[in-house]
């Protein structure tokens, strides 16, 4: 074998060998990033289910909180999915996630409604807003009811109006850090009958301030007890009666509560 030959072998070897160490590298390297990526990964995962054949006003606002709540979304690093199918409440597709949202209606199937009791039996969080929870003798689902703490719906104002809210428990981590009462954007407020405040095991969070009423022109509220955000303790849940208006999403202090709510249900403390 000449000199040349054995020269050209071993700057082949050499060659053949950096080659390989590149490719390991950068093996190594994928292996490092995904792993880095896996541990800064999602905090938690949201299903939001919404309806586009509802009420105009109810579509417009649900709209503005897929907004509000991906920005969220990329602020606190989790992931939300929308989904206009209800009969994604199923057992199967419920699987990945840790909270779910209702932002302006509620299943009408047993199916969906059997599935979405387990989900709550089994650990799953909630959050329902406005419409979310309305239910009447025409509804049909006692299991519901109870879910609320016995809240049924009973009349609203009407046009949608700005009312001053009086916070009635500062202590948890839904209300930590807002003031005594703020004025929210205009809501059509639900009054219940029961109030949900009867039951032993609700936390009411937020009132309508008495100071408010009469409220409405068309439909006129003039006194009874007003939760507007409560939690049933015997669940992961939070209702928000806020979802009617065109501007709910347009007050800082109110947006801190829905904050501090996905936060909340979504990390599990
Ligand atoms: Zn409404």
């Amino acid at each position: 074998m000449s000199q040349v030959r054995v020269q050209t072998k071993v700057r082949r070897r050499r060659f053949l060998s950096s080659v390989i160490q590149a490719v390991m590298a950068t093996c190594l390297a994928l292996i490092f990033s995904s792993g880095f990526a896996r541990a800064g990964g999602p905090a938690f995962k949201v299903l939001a289910f919404y309806s586009t054949d509802v009420e105009p006003d109810h579509v417009k606002t649900a709209k503005d909180a897929l907004a509000f709540y991906s920005d969220l979304a990329a602020k606190h690093n989790f992931i939300l999915d929308t989904t206009t199918d209800w009969n994604k409440l199923n057992e199967n597709d419920l699987k990945p996630y840790r909270l779910i949202l209702w932002l302006n209606n509620f299943p009408q199937t047993p199916e969906q409604r059997a599935a979405f009791e387990k989900y709550m039996e089994h650990g799953g969080a909630w959050i329902g807003f406005h419409v979310a929870a309305y239910n009447d003798k025409d509804t049909h689902w006692p299991w519901f009811v109870r879910f609320l703490g016995g809240a049924v719906f009973y009349s609203n104002n009407w046009p949608v109006l700005p009312a001053k809210l009086a916070i009635d428990d500062r202590t948890h981590p839904v209300t930590k850090g807002l003031p005594a009462t703020y004025e929210s954007p205009a809501n059509e407020w639900y009054l219940w009958n029961p109030s949900p405040r009867l039951n032993k095991d609700v936390r009411v969070l937020l009132t309508l301030d008495p100071s408010n009423y009469p409220i409405g022109k068309k439909d006129i509220i003039t006194e009874g007890d007003l939760p507007v955000v409560w939690t049933n303790t015997k669940y992961r849940m939070l209702y928000i009666n806020m979802g009617h208006g065109p501007a709910v999403y347009a007050d800082p202090i109110q947006n801190e509560l829905f904050e501090n709510a996905i936060l909340w249900l979504g990390n599990g403390k």
